[in-house]
């Protein structure tokens, strides 16, 4: 069995998936922004501002910087309604239409009245976009807020910003309950870049499509065509039977996760071939994979179902 990501034809295209502008509460212009992510070797963004009254509710027309080698998605971070904390949700949603309508949402703060998360999420997907529950462990998100987003494609397991801003990072542990509740999720790591911080070219998405286009590019993330990285290449990823097999750029450990507490690790100086028996993950209803390398910087496999 070998994930999508891994057995239909393209390549991988390198994207970030959550930034801002100086549209809403960002430092650089739109086109400083495309223009430092090029720069860096990447092939495409999605600007997502702030879609909120304070500023406006901007969908960023990002059109004027693409090129031959690179090109951007609409999209936005979306506010509306509380989480169970009292705060105001955030929710990535990448592959907007320009004309997506505003939420009543006027500021970072919930108003009576407005739009719930969920519901707003699920407009978003409505309208075509790819939907990801942002940086959970910044949010304070609990797990009942978590799985009343029904419309989430995908998690935000890494996001840069609050890495490097909050020592919050984390949506694992929200992910992985949320399988184990039998939701078919993806994960994505991100940069949640405002260029106030070193917040950028931290964490990132491979994307693997057959052109470098708006359209390819959302419909392989919502295929889950694609994987997610601080920097680690995964080549190919397949079970056959009771062992994960991993080839990768040069990694220390190799690790399998599954449910529950059930995990197993591979370690080594430059690994690149890696045959990982399943053991304790060997009844798990999903599995994902983890590379490390000797920098301590990680890639993460999309989760594998198999039901
Ligand atoms: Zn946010
Ligand atoms: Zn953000």
């Amino acid at each position: 069995m070998r994930p999508t990501a891994f057995a239909r034809p393209g390549r991988f295209y390198r994207g970030n998936l959550h930034t801002h502008s100086n549209l809403s509460d960002g430092v650089l212009d739109p086109a400083e922004v495309c223009r430092r992510y090029r720069a860096e070797g990447y092939d495409f963004i999605a600007l997502t501002d702030h879609f909120i009254g304070e500023y406006g509710y901007p969908i960023v027309d990002t059109v004027p910087y693409r090129d031959d080698g690179f090109t951007t998605i609409l999209g936005a971070e979306l506010h509306s309604g509380a989480m169970e904390n009292g705060e105001l949700w955030h929710i990535l949603a990448v592959g907007l239409p320009a004309d997506f309508a505003p939420a009543n949402a006027p500021g970072f703060n919930p108003v009576a009245g407005q739009e719930t998360g969920p519901e707003i999420a699920a407009r978003a997907r409505a309208a075509g976009a790819f939907v990801a529950i942002a940086h959970p462990q910044w949010s304070g998100l609990t797990l009942a807020d978590a799985r009343s987003l029904a419309a989430a494609h995908a998690v935000e397991v890494y996001n840069h910003g609050c890495a490097t801003g909050a020592d919050r990072a984390d949506g694992f542990h929200t992910l992985d309950l949320l399988l184990s509740e039998g939701r078919d999720l993806t994960l994505v790591a991100t940069d949640d870049a405002h260029f106030n911080e070193p917040d950028h070219f931290g964490g990132w998405v491979m994307v693997k499509a057959e052109e470098n286009t708006p359209e390819a590019l959302l419909t392989a993330l919502k295929d889950g065509a694609f994987y997610s990285t601080q920097g680690p290449a995964f080549n190919d990823l397949r079970v056959e039977g009771d062992t994960v097999h991993v080839e990768s750029s040069a990694v220390a450990a190799v690790i399998v996760q599954g449910q529950g507490s059930a995990a197993q690790a591979l370690h080594g100086d430059s690994l690149t071939r890696a045959k990982v028996p399943l053991t304790r993950a060997a009844d798990s209803p999903w599995l994902r994979v983890t590379l490390i390398d000797r920098a301590g910087r990680r890639a993460w496999s999309n989760p594998i179902q198999r039901g």
